[in-house]
């Protein structure tokens, strides 16, 4: 028999749970798009949206998900034939660093693998050796959802620092805005990504592209920009008719002044913290299980790993069958593994991935690893015992 039944739990990182609160704003007759409520609600939601990025600078909203706010990002920053520094740590990197090379840039990797974060030096080295300032862009993922490393950004900012390079420092914030401590203007970030089904609780269907004065100078140099991308009039809520290039995205607009209330009751510290000892918890368990046995932390070091998404190793094909059990049986559905056989390492029967970004709270956490412990014991899978006590112990603790 199975134990299903009941509300389940999408703990897989994005799309992420949507809070009822927002379902319920959402769920409306179609409004008028010329006046009235919707209207005026735009000067608050960028207003909120540029708190929520620690930015004084713009937000330009597009119908879109997180590839779309990549693309958008490059169509106004980067034209055919520049160069971008492109710092991978896993599948995401890797992926907008393709979106560039195919809309024209020439694009140079450094790859640090599955496993580790960036390194500074080799930035650095990597941006001295471009002494004619080839380089427009260094584009880096905060939180690599694959790898499920979180890179340090202020690092990158001061490599390029100290070598002095004038490029714009882009950043993918999709798995970790409003999840994770970021702070644009002070980490000295020029242009940031995001999307609406990670930590800002909505379904997909909005990208967002943060950015300040200087890569909107880029932009007006560049010879022309995709008139759907462009995000000079998607920065101004005034030109609301124009705002999205088309018909505004009218329900998600309500979705998303509802979850901007709920990042600003709850506050942007309290939130980075409850990300932080939720993802705590779920690292006692994991760190229980994985010592009989074959689980690992796909990040060994704890002070690298996200506090939005656990990436975890298991023979192949256990990975699979717990995925299925934790399903079937209990109603949680876990992240498969993405991108790990790229770069020789096993392939996504052996990887899994524990989503605990957005809307998420301690009883749906501990229900989770409860779930995934009741797998492991069902399907006869080597572990450690005790993992659900010691996430409570790790909740409990000051
Ligand atoms: C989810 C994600 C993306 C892709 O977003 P989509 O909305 O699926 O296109 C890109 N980068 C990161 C870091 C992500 O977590």
């Amino acid at each position: 028999m199975g134990f299903a039944q009941g509300r389940s739990y999408l703990a897989i990182p994005g799309p992420s749970v949507v809070p009822d609160a927002v379902q319920r704003a959402m769920h409306r007759a179609a409004p008028n798009i010329y006046q009235g409520e919707l209207v005026d609600m735009m000067d608050g939601l960028t207003t909120d949206l540029r708190h929520v990025a620690q930015t004084d600078g713009y937000v330009a909203i597009y119908i879109a998900n997180g590839h779309g706010a990549w693309e958008a990002s490059l169509a106004n920053t980067i034209a055919p034939g520049d160069r971008v520094l492109v710092l991978a740590t896993g599948h995401f990197g890797l992926g907008w660093g393709r979106h560039a090379e195919a809309m024209g840039a020439k694009v140079d990797l450094l790859d640090f693998g599955n496993r580790a974060t960036i390194d500074p030096d080799r930035i650095e080295a990597a941006l001295r050796a471009d002494t004619t300032h080839e380089i427009k862009a260094v584009l880096v993922t905060h939180v690599d959802t694959s790898s499920t490393v979180r890179n340090d950004i202020a690092s990158v900012r001061a490599a390029m620092n100290a070598a002095s390079h004038p490029a714009l420092l882009m950043v993918d914030c999709i798995a970790s805005l409003g999840c994770e401590r970021f702070e644009m203007d002070r980490w000295g970030v020029d242009v940031m990504v995001s999307a609406s089904q990670k930590g800002l609780m909505l379904p997909p269907g909005l990208g967002f592209v943060w950015f300040n004065d200087r890569a909107d100078a880029v932009q007006t140099r560049l010879d022309r920009v995709s008139p759907y991308w462009s995000w000079t009039p998607r920065a101004k809520p005034e030109a609301f008719y124009q705002y999205f290039g088309g018909t505004a995205p009218t329900h998600h607009l309500y979705g998303l002044r509802v979850a901007l209330d709920m990042i600003r009751q709850e506050g942007l510290d309290a939130i980075w913290q409850r990300h932080a000892r939720l993802a705590g918890a779920i690292w006692a368990a994991t760190d229980c299980w994985a010592r009989d046995g074959a689980m690992r932390l796909n990040i060994s070091d704890s002070a690298l790993r996200s506090h939005a998404v656990t990436a975890l190793s298991l023979t192949a094909p256990d990975a699979s069958r717990l995925r299925g059990w934790t399903e079937e049986m209990a109603g949680v559905t876990l992240g498969i593994g993405l991108g790990m056989a790229e770069q020789g390492t096993p392939a996504a029967d052996g990887f899994f991935r524990i989503g605990h970004m957005g809307h998420v709270n301690a009883h749906m956490v501990l229900g989770a690893l409860g779930a995934i412990e009741a797998g492991l014991a069902a399907l006869d899978i080597p572990h450690g015992s005790g993992g659900v006590s010691a996430a409570a112990r790790a909740l409990a603790a000051d």
